[in-house]
């Protein structure tokens, strides 16, 4: 009998944050891992909004989406990719989706799909983000989902998004894990442990693993977040100012959960609003009641609503607040602000006494470097402090080197890194070989 033949190749995710797009092959098997946007590759040729892709021609002309055949929806090729599978629903993970051929199911978690249409619905016409069209088949942690010759078990971890998942995937030649971006610092570290411990038993023959956080790594968790939100928000007199991700629920509740405990509500975007609003039916998902007390849903001033945003506005009418109404009431208010709402601050003139929370990254490029700098501009003129309080969505270096030790693949392929030549180094002792990943080889299992 002729041996099957496995191979992985990696077109996206090499020495860049991001951007993960995996070739799995087992025999005439063949699935892809994440279909990510590459952030890094854009930067380098665009500068949106006038210096935007066009089509897909110019992001192919550009390696930015690379050559492969029978995946897209453009080239009118039938289909030669069995299946696609989505880690999470952070965009350098699932936007290229945009490109994929309809006619290949898409399989994720079902809260990965819920968070992908809400932001579907809420871009207009957008070339590089539209789910439109795709065949979604989701799981949950404890699912198998056979693809001819693979079996996939999909496995909940812990990140700074709901719904994130790795993935232990069974070959002819062992099996594959994909950790996906992943932690043990967050609100759910025991998922991760139960992701390590199914990991560490399918005796893996690769680990496909993310390495965001190698330098720079800073020690804290959500708990330690949470206090530190408490003890600030507790001493504002003013208004709290508060810049997080927006789907980054763990941190949404520790802001809520604050703002109630501190007597305040807290002030939704609209973005926010819609996406909690979408989650709400999610059974397994904590997140607040839109008509909860200690919420409000801020709107900001323009003079056009889209649809989604009308639906929101009608639908929650007593909840919804305006610069004028949160303006008078500063001292009863957390308000998540994000940089392009900073002009809404004309409006509301912050009191004495009043704070800006940043609760996400601090600038890691050029380009966040100069928009901080104009935050810093708006901060002082009003006058206002600014705390950094965040903890990151990516494992620590010495966790990671512990979990992968423990795994035991033979082969270790880094991948979502800027950082893989130190890795390799870090990674030197372990007993499988260590892969410093390059682009668009294919790896033999
Ligand atoms: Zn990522
Ligand atoms: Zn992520």
């Amino acid at each position: 009998m002729v041996k099957r033949e496995t191979t992985l190749a990696f077109f996206g995710g090499v020495d860049e944050i991001g951007g993960n797009k995996i070739l799995l092959k087992d025999s005439d098997t063949k699935v892809l891992l994440d279909f990510g946007m590459s952030f890094a590759m854009k930067k380098q040729f665009y500068s949106p909004p006038f210096l935007s892709p066009r089509s897909e021609r110019s992001l192919l002309e550009l390696g930015i989406l690379p050559r492969l055949d029978g995946v897209y929806r453009f080239d009118k090729k039938p289909p030669e990719v069995d299946a696609v599978f989505i880690s999470h629903s952070h965009l350098d993970h699932s936007a290229y989706l945009s490109f994929i051929n309809r006619e290949i199911p898409v399989h994720c978690g079902e809260t990965t799909q819920t968070i992908l249409r809400a932001l579907t619905e809420m871009r207009r016409a957008d070339l590089e983000f539209d789910v439109e069209g795709l065949v979604f088949k989701s799981f949950r942690t404890g699912d198998k989902v056979t693809i001819d010759s693979l079996e996939v078990e999909p496995i909940n971890v812990d990140h700074s998004v709901p719904g994130a998942y790795g993935f232990v995937i069974y070959t002819s030649n062992g099996a594959v894990v994909y950790t996906g971006d992943f932690r043990v610092h967050g609100s759910k570290p025991e998922m991760t442990r139960d992701f390590v411990d199914k990991a560490k038993n399918s005796d893996p023959v690769a680990v496909i693993t993310e390495a965001t956080n190698l330098v720079g790594a800073s020690v804290s968790s959500e708990s330690e977040v949470h206090e530190k939100l408490n003890s600030i928000v507790g001493q504002a007199e003013g208004i709290v100012l508060a810049e997080f991700a927006y789907a980054d629920v763990d941190r949404l509740n520790s802001f809520f959960q604050v703002a109630k405990k501190c007597g305040r509500c807290l002030a939704v975007s609209l973005k926010q609003a819609y996406l909690l609003n979408a989650l709400r039916t999610d059974k397994k998902l904590k997140v607040p009641d839109l008509n909860d007390e200690s919420i409000l849903i801020f709107r900001k001033s323009k003079r056009r609503y889209d649809k989604w945003e009308s639906q929101i506005l009608q639908q929650y009418e007593n909840k919804v607040v305006d610069v004028f109404e949160v303006s008078k009431c500063q001292c009863k208010v957390v308000l998540a602000l994000s940089f392009y709402d900073l002009e809404e601050l004309v409006e509301i003139q912050p009191e004495a006494g009043s704070c800006y929370v940043l609760s996400a990254s601090e600038p890691f490029n050029e380009e966040m470097e100069i928009d901080f700098e104009k935050l810093m501009k708006w901060l002082g003129h009003y006058g206002l402090p600014q705390y950094h309080v965040h903890v990151s969505g990516h494992i620590m270096p010495l966790q990671l080197k512990a979990i992968l030790e423990e795994i035991n693949a033979r082969n270790i392929f880094p991948v979502h890194t800027e950082n893989a030549g130190l890795f390799c180094k870090l990674m030197r002792d372990l007993k499988g070989k260590v892969m410093l990943t390059e682009k668009e080889k294919a790896y033999r299992l």
